[in-house]
């Protein structure tokens, strides 16, 4: 009987051994790329195409404000080739980069030479297609230093890349020529460069520290004012986000609710371009 006892425990011993160390060694494909959110992973994959494992950090369905890479997360990217992340849109990125540097991983900000210290609130910068196109660059010029056998292949998809993006500056001078209004209203203030480069200005409705909050109601009366005073007859919510303060906004101006896609999460309705033909469509309808 004591016998089988000790046995059992053996067994459960080893079983637990071995269950800890397969989960210890998370065995990456060699040509792994870590991506942080659902941006820098769309834009990475369409420069790597079927070259790289491209694996994005941050759940694919949430965005990067909120999150905090765990133990496990920053084993794993110390254990790829390269991390691409996004300026100070990567709150947390301090504390996973200098670890996996040491591990021998690359880093790269796309942000780099962007300046975005001019409004620290809104560092959505990939939103305006001319930083994008500069992003695809960098992205590419890594991989291709990474993996120089298949740097053809990556400049090839860097020119496809540049294509979409011309043809989204082409609908953006179209909507600037026909836009009639010089503003919106937003729930995250995620716009700052789209709007840019259309020459308008976001007014968003979330708290002032930029995190999606809600607005308070001295905000709201004064944006309520505003819509009326610029008729403004569209408020823009975020895709994969609450629309509580919109609809409550839309409903005080007797207007309509759209959407419009930051992409930060992967909110199932395509890649970057084909989002941001979604949200040049939407501006469209708000300027008219
Ligand atoms: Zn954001």
């Amino acid at each position: 009987m004591l016998v089988k006892k000790v046995f059992l425990l053996c067994a459960a011993v080893c079983a637990a051994v071995f269950m800890c160390s397969c989960g210890a060694e998370t065995e990456l494909p060699e040509n792994t790329v870590y991506t942080t959110f659902y941006a820098m992973y769309d834009l990475t994959s369409e420069i790597a195409g079927d070259k790289m494992n491209v694996v994005q950090l941050v759940p694919s369905g949430s965005g990067p404000h909120d999150f905090e890479p765990t133990a496990a997360d920053i084993a794993a990217v110390s254990e790829s080739k390269a991390l691409v992340y996004c300026g100070s849109v990567d709150t947390y990125i301090g504390g996973i980069r200098e670890t996996v540097e040491k591990s021998g991983v690359r880093t790269l900000d796309t942000a780099n030479g962007v300046d975005i210290a001019k409004d620290a609130k809104d560092p959505h910068i990939w939103l305006d297609p001319s930083i994008a196109l500069e992003q695809y660059t960098a992205i590419s010029d890594m991989l291709s230093e990474i993996d120089p056998d298949n740097s053809a292949y990556y400049s090839e998809r860097l020119a496809t890349a540049a294509e979409n993006i011309n043809e989204l500056q082409r609908e953006i001078d179209t909507l600037k020529s026909t836009a009639h209004k010089n503003d919106i209203i937003v729930s995250h203030a995620a716009y700052g460069y789209l709007c840019n480069c259309i020459g308008i200005e976001q007014h968003a409705i979330e708290g002032g520290s930029g995190d999606g909050s809600d607005p308070t109601a001295k905000q709201m009366a004064e944006l309520i004012g505003f819509a009326g005073e610029n008729d403004i007859r569209i408020i823009f919510a975020q895709r994969n986000e609450s629309d509580r303060a919109a609809r409550a906004m839309a409903e005080e101006i007797g207007g309509d609710v759209l959407l419009l896609d930051p992409l930060e999460a992967d909110t199932g309705s395509g890649g970057y371009f084909e989002v941001m033909q979604q949200n040049i469509q939407a501006l469209g309808t708000a300027l008219e």
